[in-house]
């Protein structure tokens, strides 16, 4: 199945290069609206959150990962904002998380049963929590989505790397109608 689909993409890409349908995207690397957004990888935000955001091509930095989470203050989305606020000219943060996320109430042991299922050995899971490494936490989603949003927020904002003056902002969108809450407005901080 997978095959079909690479073979498909390639088939498209080869003729979208051709009739030069790139033209109307073309844009630079720095962010015209001088922003960095961090969202969520669901499907239903591809395409709303930009629009429901009038947010085109070449306005944003856009990171995504699941749940929108900064789980690690030195991992690459901590990374991939800091190098966009000091190399790519974002002036200010946004962490924009969703309603109905799949991170949202998931535990860990479902998914380690999962893995299990798919051929991952209990052998291997004992290693890691032996090797120290808290599998069940780094799997955890969150509980309170708004809360979610303020901790990755407080994350951003107080990371010693973080210049003063950058305005982090927390909200949270409704994956259906594009409806931003409000959870923290980074310019009062
Ligand atoms: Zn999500």
């Amino acid at each position: 199945m997978s095959a079909s689909l690479l073979k498909d993409i390639l088939e498209f890409n080869q003729k979208f290069v051709e009739d030069r349908e790139y033209e109307k995207y073309e844009t630079t690397k720095f962010p015209k609206k001088r922003m960095v957004i961090l969202t969520c990888m669901d499907t239903r935000l591809l395409e709303l959150l930009p629009k429901a955001m009038n947010v085109s091509n070449g306005d944003v930095k856009l990171v995504k990962n699941a749940g929108a989470l900064v789980s690690h203050p030195f991992g690459s989305i901590m990374r991939s904002i800091l190098i966009a606020v000091y190399e790519l000219q974002a002036e200010e943060v946004m962490v924009i998380a969703h309603y109905d996320c799949g991170m949202s109430g998931l535990k860990a042991e479902p998914v380690i049963e999962s893995m299990k299922e798919r051929g991952i050995t209990q052998e291997t899971i004992d290693t890691l929590i032996y090797s120290g490494i808290d599998i069940k936490q780094w799997l955890h989603g969150f509980d309170n989505v708004s809360e979610s949003v303020e901790h990755s927020v407080g994350i951003i904002k107080n990371h010693p790397l973080m210049p003063e003056g950058v305005p982090v902002h927390g909200l949270v969108i409704d994956p259906k109608t594009g409806k931003l809450d409000l959870v923290v407005d980074g310019s009062l901080a």
